[in-house]
């Protein structure tokens, strides 16, 4: 994992194994408060072992998953005096189908070999504050990536530890773009002065506009490119001519993730287009 730093105690790691996700930790004279965790064991207890080694053994008094997909929630496991906390759906969502999918990447992969799911102690519909030490930390639900995607908000210093809600592009596979711009939107009006992402680095204060306002034009683009392809009737295979580029995403971040992200995006809208159509 890497580390980085937004305030004197608001540190952010960074995957090395898996797509560059981060989790944050904010260090407080009362305990820490983690948002997500790592994917892997290895590197979930590298970053417990930075934190104890600041705080002492079972310091983490809150681990907050921002929503329930598995690179952010598989490490909760591993902070066993911790209160989990989500969105309400985001434990429903990992009682109705986390151990299956669990089970499945277990299989599939050995690094998640002794992984165990960890569902959230303390729920809420549309926010939550959390006051530790001299930290208030709103949490809110931001809709759009996911159903049950929240984001965590210092309040003092403005710093958004976004999850998947902001990444270097939108992800809306089995989530909704209205709502996505909609939360978007609402992370614009915080005004932050950070944004930490779900993957990849972290956006400065000068940043953070244009950020915003290019996934946003992304999610708009490539709605009107996917409706006109599939009033014309044109086939799935259509898709590929809609480059990244063009809808104003650079390739490069993530490694080349962004890409296979792009055509999921674009699958799932040419999906649900295809569907209303035909139900017209
Ligand atoms: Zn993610």
């Amino acid at each position: 994992m890497r580390l980085d730093r937004v305030a004197e105690d608001i540190f952010i790691v960074i995957s090395e194994m898996y797509a560059q996700v981060t989790a944050a930790v904010i260090f407080t004279n009362q305990g820490a408060i983690v948002i997500d965790t790592l994917p892997y064991p290895a590197e979930t207890r590298q970053m417990l072992s930075f934190i104890e080694d600041k705080l002492g053994a079972d310091a983490v008094r809150y681990v907050v998953n921002t929503h329930c997909h598995a690179d952010h929630v598989y490490g909760s496991y591993l902070f066993e005096s911790a209160t989990v906390i989500s969105h309400d759906l985001c434990r429903e969502i990992l009682l109705r189908s986390g151990e299956r999918l669990l089970a499945r990447a277990q299989r599939e992969n050995t690094n998640l070999a002794e992984v165990r799911l960890r569902p959230p102690q303390v729920t809420f519909a549309n926010e939550m504050h959390l006051h530790l030490g001299p930290r208030h930390v709103r949490l809110i639900h931001t809709p759009g990536h996911t159903s049950d995607s929240i984001i965590a908000f210092t309040v003092d210093d403005r710093v958004v530890i976004a999850g998947d809600t902001m990444m270097p592009i939108p992800h809306i596979s089995g989530g909704d773009i209205t709502s996505l711009v909609a939360s978007l939107r609402s992370i614009q009006e915080l005004n932050p002065n950070f944004i930490v992402q779900g993957h990849g680095d972290v956006l400065l204060r000068g940043e953070v506009d244009e950020a915003i306002e290019t996934n946003i034009c992304y999610l708009v683009t490539i709605t009107e490119r996917v409706r006109e392809l599939v009033e014309r009737k044109q086939s799935l295979a259509s898709l590929l001519s809609v480059d990244i580029e063009a809808c104003g995403i650079s390739r490069i971040p993530l490694d080349g993730l962004v890409g296979r992200i792009h055509q999921t995006n674009l699958n799932s809208l040419y999906q649900r287009f295809t569907t209303e159509e035909s139900a017209d």
